[in-house]
């Protein structure tokens, strides 16, 4: 029987990057997936700072820039057209090292992800292969797959298997888990258009219309692409919706079918759900087939890479040194809490499109003279998991440093933790540990000075694991941490 190191169950966003991050780390990767093609229908157009570092970490930014433009934010308006609501994304570059906001075709993600893992010898991609049973054992687990053509069934082992699987996910259903869900359900037609010409009255931001009537959405997309969404009844018939005469009738505001043409339409049940488990011995699920949430705010996706960023330097971790229950464990405790945040907010996002919640989407809302209200988007630390609950660094993202000639540091930790010592402190460090010369970095003493630490250890997702206070003994401070570091 074929034993792989790593195995992956769906290649989507999610599975795409997981075996990215995993090949990355040297290890062997097989992706088993269901379908030929690539998801025909509207999905993602949105992500942020955060996941185009994952995606720098991958190495696929250069080509991928290409197939994005900036996004410059969203306005909420009401049913009398006036602005009650502005959620500007600046642009100018975060501590992430990327705009604060892209917009893109997921099928163009994916495309770039394939292609990228097509150049790894130490991965292999089974496309028409449905996984139907997985199994749990001491040291591996068991997966058996059809293939969706000849009906072949096969079966391999597997030291670690991430169910990336979507919605309807095998692996969580294998796992005797529930989906609880946090109340928001919502039927929504979802149509994309390309404009056959440049339409210069469109709006270049999104727009939500916040209308108890006809709750929608409208996304200037990259190119000549452009989105619109909106909300429909239960009794509604969904054959009507999705005709073509329904909808230009729907878009007659805006355009008609000589200025543009319809690519792809659909009818979505947007739900917001987060499963109980997350890991089953070896087993994990990560993506949409761990939570779900309603697109108005573009981080469904983003979760899902979140999560893989989090587990795959975990799992390469257990590879490298010893199983660590403990360490895979933080997976769920880490990811959770962050996850919730997002679905939530979303959730309240959409309360307030349905003209039925308030505005107060985040904690984050202020207020202008003329009256109008602006919120900042959300970034919410990780929950409980790695490192000292008591330090106020931990759990925080930390920036992307660069030296004056663009060297970036991201570079130095993509496989392993890092140990940065501020430039006051003048020790040796073991050889055995990553380590690297802070002073080169542009902003890093600053930054040292102002979380008031001496030391801090970032992991390969980019989250600082721990800092040592100034009162603090060194030594002991990376005696504490050795097994992450080593
Ligand atoms: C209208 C809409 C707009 C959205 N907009 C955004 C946005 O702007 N930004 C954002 O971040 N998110 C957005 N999302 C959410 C985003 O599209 C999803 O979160 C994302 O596609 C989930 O990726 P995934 O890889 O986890 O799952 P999927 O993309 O669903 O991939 C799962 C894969 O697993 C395969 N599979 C399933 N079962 C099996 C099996 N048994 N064996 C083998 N393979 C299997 C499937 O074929 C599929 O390829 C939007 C979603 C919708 C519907």
């Amino acid at each position: 029987m074929k034993e792989y190191d790593v195995t992956i169950i769906g290649l989507g966003p999610t599975g795409g990057t997981l075996a990215n991050l995993i090949a990355l780390q040297g290890f062997s990767v097989l992706i088993l997936e269901r379908e030929k093609n690539f998801y025909p229908l509207p999905r993602a157009v949105h992500f942020d700072d955060e996941i185009m570092r994952v995606f720098q970490t991958i190495g696929i930014t250069k080509d991928f820039l290409k197939h994005t433009i900036i996004n410059k934010g969203t306005k909420f308006v009401n049913s009398k057209g006036k602005i009650v609501l502005d959620w500007p994304r600046p642009r100018t570059v975060t501590e992430n090292g990327w705009y604060p906001s892209y917009r893109f075709n997921q099928p163009d993600l994916e495309k770039q992800l394939r292609k990228k893992l097509n150049k790894y010898n130490n991965v292999q991609i089974k496309q028409n292969s449905e996984v139907n049973k997985i199994k749990n054992f001491k040291d591996y687990v068991k997966i058996n797959f059809k293939n969706v053509i000849n009906n072949n069934l096969e079966e391999i082992k597997s030291k670690y298997v991430v169910g990336c699987d979507g919605a309807n996910s095998i692996t969580r259903s294998q796992m005797n888990t529930k989906m609880d869900n946090l109340g928001f359900t919502q039927k929504w037609a979802v149509v994309d258009l390309i404009l056959k010409k440049e339409k210069k009255n469109l709006p270049d931001r999104t727009i939500q219309f916040s209308n108890s009537k006809q709750p929608a959405t409208y996304c200037r997309n990259v190119g000549k692409r452009r989105r619109w969404e909106f909300a429909i009844r239960n009794n509604q018939s969904e054959k009507k919706i999705l005709s073509n005469s329904y909808i230009w009738n729907f878009l007659k505001p805006w355009l008609n079918n000589n200025e543009a043409f319809i690519e792809r339409k659909t009818i979505y049940t947007f739900k917001s759900a987060i499963s109980r488990k997350w890991k089953k011995g070896r087993f994990f699920i990560a993506g949409d087939a761990a939570h779900l949430m309603p697109p108005f705010m573009g981080q469904g996706m983003c979760a899902g890479i979140r999560d893989v960023s989090n587990l795959a330097w975990k799992i390469a971790k257990c590879l490298r040194s010893k199983h660590s229950e403990k360490l895979l464990k933080t997976y769920q405790s880490e990811r959770f809490s962050n996850v919730k945040e997002y679905v939530e907010t979303t959730m309240r996002m959409g309360e307030f499109v349905n003209a039925v919640g308030s505005d107060q989407i985040t904690d984050n809302i202020s207020s202008a003279n003329d009256g109008t209200k602006s919120m900042q988007s959300i970034k919410p630390k990780l929950g409980q998991g790695l490192g000292n609950k008591t330090d106020k660094s931990r759990g925080k993202i930390f920036p992307q440093f660069k030296t004056r000639n663009g060297y970036c540091l991201d570079e130095k930790f993509s496989k392993k933790p890092i140990l940065l010592l501020s430039p006051k402190i003048k020790i040796k460090i073991s050889k055995k540990l990553n380590s690297t010369n802070s002073k080169n970095y542009m902003g890093l003493s600053n930054y040292f000075e102002i979380s008031n630490s001496k030391a801090i250890i970032v992991r390969p997702d980019r989250f600082i694991l721990n800092s040592c206070s100034f009162s603090e003994n060194l030594n002991n401070f990376i005696k504490k941490n050795l097994f992450i570091l080593t």
